[in-house]
């Protein structure tokens, strides 16, 4: 039977909590423990795949193409295990198996709770991921803060678990916050105080408590919130905002997280860190910089491409350099502003995205970098947007676009596949996980690879428009990636380019710390040798 930590956050959010988990998952890996991770988000959508990247940052993509919160990206990251769809339970999901169950009469006329229907459920896709992936340990990530009504059956499901799979298998870490005052230069525990009660008021005495802080915690205010909250001073975990997440295991570790968790849950003690440190004392190190653009719709939002900062930073980290990404408006640039933001980067990035807003901006940048010959990635729309711009240019004339901003364009360059047209509800076409595409051999997408056949996360309705293969080929693109019938092209570059690449999946989300994607390692490598040859 799987052992459980569950992981709750206090006083404020966004301040780490999925970090936190990601690296207490890293912590129990690194002793040779399987484990696995899941996060419970107690909002009523059924996935985040139809909430605005304003709402709740970028919709996270796994293999098996389930849509899923942005913490699964930091978790994936962290412990480098693919996860599948029962990672991410949310409310919607477990109202809509109960109420379901009920139409059907499985609950033989009794009356429908949400103790213990509603919390049986929840706990029932808790069990699930140790079900599936054979983990020893699960974390389990509850989204929110305690206190906020739509966590309640979580909360109350997770005390439950004590009792289901006994106190000596479970483990309760709670996140909280302790804040600075200016005035009188202090930080402050009666918030983790009082966050603790609440916690307590659904009957959950935290182990651990992690206090992120942006000053140094010290050993008198490690006394007070151990003993306002009954937790064991050693379990009084500080974290300091750290220059760079990857760097939250080792601290957690230092600050004896690990050791306290391998005691009580029994596991082995002495973990294996080396590839880790090696990890950070490589960021750590001074590094020459890369500029890097990209250019975005949510660009004011740093949460909407986590993974493709964080696919890029992984890319130039292996090359011996540090990234500094120039997040630019494609709005900004549709106006006529920030043009030449574009002249002091040494490689462009399109990122995806839906809808027509900003569409125009990000067709100039694809045109800046063909005919400036540098080196340009374009992910899912920022590959559409590639062949947009390159099919205009062919053809002498602003008509080509994707069917998706113009429907009734003359040249849908960018189209429906005609079996795709029949079903019209939203999200009832999209292309969603992992797909084979065959790599075409001499092409630069070859030389990145190094792979005849590649695996890719997709998450688009739009594709291609096969009419047009020859019009993009007599200007100079070359498909160098083709779903295995060849009916789909995934992979597009230019001939006559240094490195010019769109691909219509989205490789940023198979991108780790000391593994980056191939793609990305292509394309910083390009980016590179623009920069040199520029200097
Ligand atoms: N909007 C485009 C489509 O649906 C691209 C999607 C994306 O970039 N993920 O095909």
């Amino acid at each position: 039977m799987a052992k459980y930590i569950f992981v709750t956050g206090g006083v404020i959010s966004s301040v780490g909590k999925g970090v936190t988990a990601a690296s207490i998952g890293r912590l129990i890996k690194s002793r040779g423990v399987k484990v696995s991770i899941q996060k419970l988000d107690p909002y009523l959508n059924v996935d985040p795949g139809t909430l605005s990247p304003y709402q709740h940052g970028e919709v996270f993509v796994l293999q098996d193409g389930s849509e899923t919160d942005l913490d699964l990206g930091h978790y994936e990251r962290f412990i480098d295990e693919n996860l599948l769809a029962s990672s991410n339970v949310t409310t919607g999901q477990v109202y809509s198996e109960v109420i379901a169950k009920e139409r059907r009469g499985d609950f033989l006329g009794g009356t429908i709770q949400v103790i213990p229907h509603i919390t049986n459920e929840i706990k029932r896709r808790i069990g699930r991921v140790a079900a599936e992936t054979g983990a020893e340990v699960v974390i389990v990530e509850v989204g929110g803060t305690v206190g906020d009504i739509e966590g309640q059956p979580f909360l109350e499901a997770i005390r439950q678990m004590r009792k289901d799979v006994g106190r000596e298998n479970v483990l309760y870490v709670h996140v909280t916050y302790v804040p600075y005052i200016n005035a009188t230069g202090e930080l402050k525990s009666k918030p983790t105080q009082h966050s603790v009660m609440q916690l307590r008021s659904f009957g959950i005495q935290p182990d651990v408590i992690v206090c992120r802080s942006d000053y140094p915690i010290d050993e008198a205010l490690k006394d007070k919130i151990s003993l306002f909250c009954d937790v064991e001073k050693r379990a009084v975990i500080p974290l300091v905002t750290a220059k760079t997440v990857y760097k939250v295991p080792l601290i957690l570790e230092e600050a004896g997280l690990g050791v306290f968790i391998s005691e009580r849950l029994d596991l082995p003690p002495e973990p294996d860190l080396a590839f880790w440190r090696h990890l950070v004392a490589a960021i750590e190190r001074p590094k020459p910089e890369l500029r890097i653009g990209v250019v975005g719709k949510y660009v004011a939002l740093l949460d909407a491409y986590i993974s493709v900062r964080e696919a890029l930073f992984h890319a130039a980290l292996a090359q011996g350099y540090s990234v500094h990404i120039d997040w630019i408006s494609s709005e900004d640039l549709e106006k006529g502003r920030g043009l030449e933001r574009l002249d002091h980067v040494a490689g462009i990035v399109v990122p995806g995205g839906f809808g027509y807003r900003g569409i125009e901006g990000k067709v100039i940048a694809a045109r800046y970098a063909r005919e400036h010959k540098k080196p340009y990635l374009g992910l899912c729309l920022g590959m559409q947007v590639m062949v947009i711009e390159l099919a205009r240019y062919a053809l002498g004339s602003d008509e080509p676009n994707s069917a998706e901003f113009d429907p009734s364009t003359k040249y849908p360059v960018i189209d429906l596949m005609p079996e795709q047209r029949a079903i019209s509800e939203m999200g009832g076409t999209m292309r969603l996980g992992v797909y084979p595409c065959q790599v075409v051999p001499g092409t630069r997408a070859a030389a990145a690879y190094g792979e005849p056949v590649v695996y890719e996360r997709h998450r688009h309705r739009f594709e291609l428009n096969n009419q047009y293969r020859d019009l993009l080929a007599s200007a100079g693109m070359v498909f160098s990636g083709l779903s295995p019938d060849g009916r789909l092209v995934e992979i597009v570059e230019l001939r006559d380019h240094p490195w010019m690449v769109g691909c219509q999946f989205h490789p940023e989300f198979r991108s780790r710390p000391g593994k980056p994607h191939p793609l990305f390692s292509g394309f910083v490598e390009a980016a590179i040798k623009f920069a040199k040859s520029n200097e």
